[in-house]
């Protein structure tokens, strides 16, 4: 069966000092899990962390890279250059990066090939915004984020990569999409993906919810059949909360 993986997206906060103690706090208060367990903290503060969670069960996460190996591209960080500090995850198509800097569909598709060149696994993140809810074409959004952005990979990729479901009017909102609903465009995504590469890949493939993720609200996600953790962004921040996610997801 899948394991349960809850990822921290801990967005543009924490320096590597205080990325090095957050992973400290939470050592030894996840100490025996079954979860797998991922902080993705800024690139400025990723050494830290990896240092930090050496010879434990918490992996570190990039926020983001760029989709070609190395070359004149200023300001960009690369799937080898993550590789080589340690990293074993990478978020990919956050919709704060398609909101403010740009990020398509395209550029999705290139970056997961570009993570699995490198040997990190994609946590991609797909969901419509309130006015693309309202207007009913929620699930036609992530088919197109589905399709576009994990178009041209082989099953063997869709079976280990990693993909979050995080409708955009829910993220750091304090609104949650109803355990049904979620469970309902999860169920979606994952019968596209049988449609695209075959019923045991898309079975593998991992598909978290996002959006307001609480160690109140983590369970009535967890008793879906279809989800498999969550991506959670303000209460990572915490690791109390963030411990409490984990242990309740277990
Ligand atoms: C996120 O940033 O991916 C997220 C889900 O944020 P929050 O948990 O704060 O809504």
């Amino acid at each position: 069966m899948r394991q349960v993986i809850i990822a921290g997206n801990w967005k543009m906060y924490k320096t590597a000092g205080e990325a090095r103690r957050l992973v400290e706090d939470l050592k030894p208060l996840v100490g025996a899990t079954q979860v797998e367990i991922v902080v993705c903290p800024p690139f400025t503060a990723l050494a830290a962390a990896v240092n930090a969670a050496s010879g434990t069960n918490i992996s570190v996460g990039a926020q983001d890279l760029f989709w070609e190996d190395e070359g004149p591209y200023t300001g960009e960080v690369s799937g080898p250059m993550l590789k080589d500090l340690g990293c074993r995850f990478c978020i990919i198509g956050h919709s704060e990066r398609r909101q403010y800097f740009g990020e398509t569909d395209a550029s999705v598709r290139k970056k997961v090939q570009a993570a699995f060149r490198s040997d990190l696994i994609p946590i991609v993140c797909v969901g419509e915004t309130l006015a693309e809810r309202e207007d009913g074409k929620t699930l036609e959004v992530c088919r197109r984020q589905v399709e576009e952005g994990l178009g041209g990979l082989t099953p063997e990729k869709i079976a280990r990569l990693v993909v979050a479901y995080e409708p955009v009017w829910a993220i750091g909102t304090g609104k949650t999409a109803t355990p049904q609903d979620a469970q309902e465009v999860i169920g979606f995504i994952r019968e596209l993906l049988g449609k695209m590469y075959g019923k045991d890949p898309a079975q593998r493939c991992r598909i978290q919810y996002g959006g307001s993720v609480k160690p109140e609200n983590i369970a009535s996600f967890m008793e879906q059949p279809d989800i498999d953790g969550a991506l959670v962004g303000g209460a990572s921040l915490d690791p109390i909360s963030f411990a409490a996610i984990v242990n309740t997801a277990a």
